[in-house]
This record gives structure tokens, sequence and C-alpha cells, in this order.
């Protein structure tokens, strides 16, 4: 592969309201950065109440038009979006690499997994297809439709800045709804060349909107009459409140909250896979994935084979600017939570575990202010530590020993979070097993980050998950439209008279 072109643009990352972009009036807004260099990039400017005002508003107009158009025709637009994704993926990849952090081979991973719901969505004819039941009595038919809420909204996390949008906007527009997105305000500028992409490929103004901004937007979308449902992937303290406070206002919510990922590796392990496996799933994207392995669970004597393994890759990791071809590993996305992840490896060593591999103070030459920081890797922690307990969302893996299976299971199945897991084994009892009674959305079996796909629907279980219904799939589907039952019958096999019992087949 050639040299990727960087993404340098320096303008301010306005809103997209009504099929235009715009900076509003709020006079709001905030540094964005490039965390490879640690310098402002450009600014993102922060919506106030006038904003989301007016993108519910364009929304709104926009609705009934779109849900009027078939399902055939929306899906033409959306097979339109996806030929100008794939034409563009790789400027889109550049974009998030610049604002993000992560390598750029990864990015273009996230566009990919991203563009495998749109291919999904382009299904929507099929999609929103439903059940007929002729004759449920005489000369009376039923049948269930899936009409469209309304206008939705997406409040979606920083890491997947492409990726997380299109688990949610591609389905809810094919299913017929308007879409306001507030996407994060640290990697902003993905979301609006989505959008432009959307109107190249004919989508009408209004039915995608984009509102840049923080607390204050979110609260305008969650609290405003005419969104009637909202999706948001982010940390569990947010995602609980989205919950509580769309839920008060008679919203439809789904809320997917943060991890605590575990590997099980079992003493019947393949153990070059196995450690591939952590290494690949601790440290890619700096461990800022909502499924990255941050705690291998390790049975019996395994933990001597592969603790100094683990070391010794994690010592060696490729960390450089995304941009750069070879690089395993790029910055955090900014400075905060670059100090928030080394305080939190002080933590651990005050706490007791074992500090094998020490990621703290790592620089990278040439790019002293970028906000990197290297691997780390605990050995010897338990379920006490507040390293085992709290989600830290950095390049930290802590090592837990176990004696046997049942031990693993339980010490999986007590975690307040609940979003993936693995188990490596070469054992189909225990395989199946794990699969069966481990308490967690979802689950690899020797492979370590089971993100499923377009068409199976992606969530946690506990405080990683807070609504009934997955993102994406059918369950994305169901929770982008409302069923109608339709009960119908004509006047030739009505029979005469008022009937006062219970209607029962006749
Ligand atoms: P975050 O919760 O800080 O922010 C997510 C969104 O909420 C952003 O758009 C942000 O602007 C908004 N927000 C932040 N604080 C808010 C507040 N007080 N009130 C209202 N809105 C607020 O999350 P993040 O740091 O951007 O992303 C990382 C987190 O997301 C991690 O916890 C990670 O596990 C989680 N995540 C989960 C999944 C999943 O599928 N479960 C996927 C990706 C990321």
């Amino acid at each position: 592969m050639s040299a990727p072109t960087p993404y340098t643009a320096t303008a301010p990352v306005g809103h997209w309201i009504a099929g235009r972009r715009t900076e509003g009036d709020s006079g709001r807004r905030q540094a964005v950065f490039n965390p490879a260099t640690g310098q402002v990039a450009r600014e993102v400017v922060l919506a106030g109440a006038d904003e989301v005002n007016a993108a519910v508003a364009a929304a709104a107009a926009a609705f009934p038009a779109w849900a009027e158009t078939p399902p055939l025709r929306r899906a033409r637009i959306l097979t339109a979006f996806l030929g100008l994704l794939n034409q563009h993926r790789d400027t889109l990849a550049a974009m998030i690499t610049a604002e993000h952090g992560k390598v750029f081979t990864d990015a273009q991973g996230e566009v990919t997994r991203g563009i495998e719901i749109v291919e999904f969505a382009c299904g929507a004819p099929q999609l929103l297809k439903t059940d007929y039941t002729d004759q449920v009595g005489t000369g009376i038919d039923n049948w269930v439709l899936r009409q469209p809420l309304g206008v939705v909204a997406g409040i979606t996390p920083f890491n997947f800045p492409c990726m997380v949008p299109m688990w949610m906007f591609p389905v809810a527009l094919a299913c017929g709804n308007t879409f306001v997105l507030k996407p994060s305000e640290r990697d902003p500028s993905p979301s609006l060349f989505i959008a432009d992409l959307l109107k190249q490929a004919g989508l009408p103004d209004g039915v995608f909107n984009v509102l840049q901004g923080d607390k204050l937007a979110v609260d305008g979308l969650l609290t405003h009459p005419d969104v009637k449902a909202v999706s948001f992937v982010g940390s569990t303290p947010i995602a609980q409140y989205i919950y509580e406070t769309g839920a008060r206002h008679g919203k439809r919510v789904q809320a997917l909250g943060g991890a605590k990922n575990h590997m099980v590796v079992m003493p019947d392990a393949d153990v070059e896979q196995a450690v591939d496996a952590l290494i690949g799933a601790a440290y890619g994207s700096a461990g800022e994935r909502c499924m990255a392995i941050s705690v291998a669970v390790l049975v019996g004597d395994i933990a001597d084979t592969i603790v100094p393994k683990l070391a010794e890759r994690a010592r060696t990791l490729k960390i450089r600017n995304g941009m750069e071809l070879d690089a395993e590993m790029g910055p955090i996305v900014t400075r905060e939570a670059r100090d928030r992840i080394e305080g939190y490896v002080a933590l651990g060593v005050e706490e007791g575990a074992t500090l094998v591999v020490d990621g703290r103070g790592h620089q990278v030459p040439g790019h002293e202010g970028g906000f990197f920081t290297g691997g780390t890797l605990f050995d010897h922690v338990t379920p006490a530590m507040r390293i085992y307990q709290e989600e830290i969302f950095g390049p930290v893996l802590a090592c837990v020993r176990v004696k046997d299976f049942a031990e693993a299971l339980a010490l999986v199945n007590s975690h307040v979070y609940a979003n993936g897991v693995a188990c490596f084994t070469s054992d189909g009892g225990i395989a199946r097993e794990f699969s069966r009674r481990v308490q967690v959305g979802m689950v690899g079996i020797n492979v370590p980050i089971p993100v499923p796909m377009a068409w199976h629907g992606f969530g946690g279980w506990k405080k990683s998950l807070f609504g009934d219904m997955h993102a994406y799939g059918e369950e994305g589907v169901r929770f982008y439209t409302k069923q109608k039952s339709v009960m119908q019958r004509w006047p030739a096999s009505i029979a005469k008279g008022a009937e006062f019992v219970m209607p029962t087949a006749k």
C-alpha cells in the first residue's frame, strides 16, 4: 500500500442542517487535536438551543415525505451512498486517524465495518417485509406493518467516529425515519463528510442532520418533544443518564455503555494463537475499543508460559503516528485520557499488582508533543483491585490467575460489565459450556473481538447496555419501527348483529 494522504483541513467543523453546512451562532467552540502531534488541528462548533431546534425541525419537516417514500427507493439511495463510501473509504480513514489517532489500517477496518451496515440497510424492502395471516376467522385476515417512528437521534462516542454512527443511521433511514446525529466533539469531521456523501447519493435535505456539540446539545435532544427515539453509545454513566432522561421524556432509548472484556485462556489453548489474540485485542487501537480485551483470565499453569511472551510483545509494540503504515498502535485521543490511563497504571502499582511492562512516559521521536503512552501489562491482578473493576479504556492488560474453568466463569459472570468475552480452548465441551453459561452479550470462542456481523446485531448485557434492543441487525429494525397490527374483513363476510363476547375464530 502506498502512503495515505493525511487529513489537514483547518476550517471549523460545523453542523449539517437541512442539507447544508452551517456554523450556527451559539458562539461556542472547542479545539480538535491531532493526537499524534498534540497540536490543535481545527475547531468544532458547539450547538446551542437554536441549533438543536433547527436540526430537529429540519428532520421533522422531512419526515412525512421520507416515510412515504417506498422502501425500495430509500434502498436505492443507500446503495448510491454505499458506492460513494467505497470510493472515499481512504479519505474517511485518514480523517479518523487525524482526529482519533488510531492507525490508518485500523481506521480502514472501521470504515469497512460501517459499510457492512449500509450493505445490510440496502435490503430495506426485505427487512420491512412483515407477516400476514390469511383467514384468522371466516373472511378475516390479519397482518402487521412496521412503521417508522419519526425523528430519531444518535449520540456517539469518540472511539468509532464513522462506524458507530453507521450502526444507527443506515438502519433508521432504511426504516423511513429522519435522523439527527450528535457525534463526539473530539473527532467530529467524519460526520460532516458522511452527510455530504448522503446528499450526493440523493438523500432529500433534512432526512439526515448533524449537530455538533456537547452536553447542551445532548440534553436538547433528550428533552425535545419531536425526538421519538435515541440511540446512544458511550460510557456507562452517560448511557444510564441518557436512558433514564430519554425514557422520562417518553422516548424509546437504547444506550450502549462501557466494558471490561475478559479473555479466558484454558490450559489446552494454542499458546501462540492466544498470545497473538491478546496482544492485538488489548493494544489494538490503543485499547480504546469497547470490545478491547482488558483482562486475561489465565487458567491453571498456563500463566507461567503466557505472561513472559505477552511481556516481550508488549515491550516491542510499534507505537507511531497512525499514518505510518507499519504502526501497530497510535496515540491516545487526548492528553486528559492519556493522563487518566497513566493514573490507573500508578493505581495498579499502589494496589499491589505486579507491573510487568510499564508503558508510562512513552516517547515517539519527532512526536514529543503527541498523546502517546506505551502498552502496559499487569500480572497477579485480583478482583478487589480498581484496575480490575473499572474501565480504563487504554492499552493496559490485566492478567488474573485462576485455578480452573469454574473459577474463570464465575469471575467473568460476577463483573458489572458484560459487553464482550472470549474463551480460547481446544475443547469443544468447554467451548459449548462457556458460550451457554457466560452472562455476556457477545461471545468469542477462539475469536478475541467477536463484533457481530451487520445482520446479527451488537450489544452487551448488564451495565454495558441500557434498553431492550441491540444495535443494528433485526434488533435495529425493531428499534427504529413500531408495529401496527391490521385486521380486515369486507361486508360480504360480516355476520349481522352486534357481538358482545370476545371475538374468536369462526
Ligand atoms: P462518553 O460517554 O464520554 O461520550 C459519548 C457521547 O456522549 C459523546 O457524544 C459526548 O458528547 C456525550 N456526552 C459526554 N458527556 C455527556 C454528559 N455529561 N451529558 C450528555 N452527553 C454527554 O464516551 P466517549 O469517551 O466518547 O467514548 C468512550 C466510551 O464509549 C467507553 O466507555 C467505551 O466503552 C464506550 N463505547 C461503548 C460501545 C458499545 O458498543 N458498548 C462502543 C464504543 C464505545
